[in-house]
């Protein structure tokens, strides 16, 4: 496993962002490890979710905290999500897709199963700003991000910063 005290954020179009990342074996004292320092990680940037391939690690695992508290992050492990509802466009950004907000077309509701640090699995049923979240942070377990997620003609209004990504994070430049 990944040393997580060098885990950093990992920009677009990092590969680890963009391959689906594997199922967690074990909740062991690596992954609650990594749990810790993927709070750590979020928190500093004020974000509300964070996946494991954000932080170079490729393991089906994210957090979400809604109100940015460490209290109240939650652990998602192994996670399915199903989708449920219309469809809502609403602008989102990435802390790996620094730079770029845009309007992402999702489903308004959704239902979550998955495993929590003990390992037990529970089911929950979200709508609003959690659904929105989940499904972000499922979509980086899956290897997609909101530069692929993003309409064309978004694609085309954020070309230069797209393209400064590509030239400080692409396979060559990554430092
Ligand atoms: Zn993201």
């Amino acid at each position: 496993m990944t040393d997580i005290e060098k885990c950093r954020i990992t920009h677009y179009p990092a590969d680890v962002l963009a391959n689906a990342a594997k199922p967690v074996e074990k909740v062991d004292d690596n992954i609650r490890q990594l749990v810790e320092k993927m709070k750590d990680i979020m928190l500093a940037n004020k974000g509300v979710g964070l996946a494991a391939p954000q932080v170079g690690v490729p393991l089906r695992l994210f957090i979400i905290s809604l109100d940015g508290k460490r209290e109240g992050v939650r652990v998602y492990i192994n996670p399915t999500v199903t989708l449920e509802g219309d469809l809502a466009e609403i602008e989102e950004g990435c802390l790996s897709v620094p730079g770029i907000y845009t309007k992402i077309r999702r489903c308004k509701k959704c239902s979550v199963t998955a495993a929590d640090l003990d390992g037990n699995e529970f089911t929950e049923e979200a709508d609003g700003l959690y659904a929105r979240c989940l499904q972000h942070e499922y979509d980086h377990v899956e290897g997609i991000t909101i530069a692929d997620r993003m309409s064309s003609a978004a694609k085309i209004a954020h070309r230069k910063q797209l393209k400064k990504l590509r030239e400080q994070h692409g396979k060559d430049n990554e430092t």
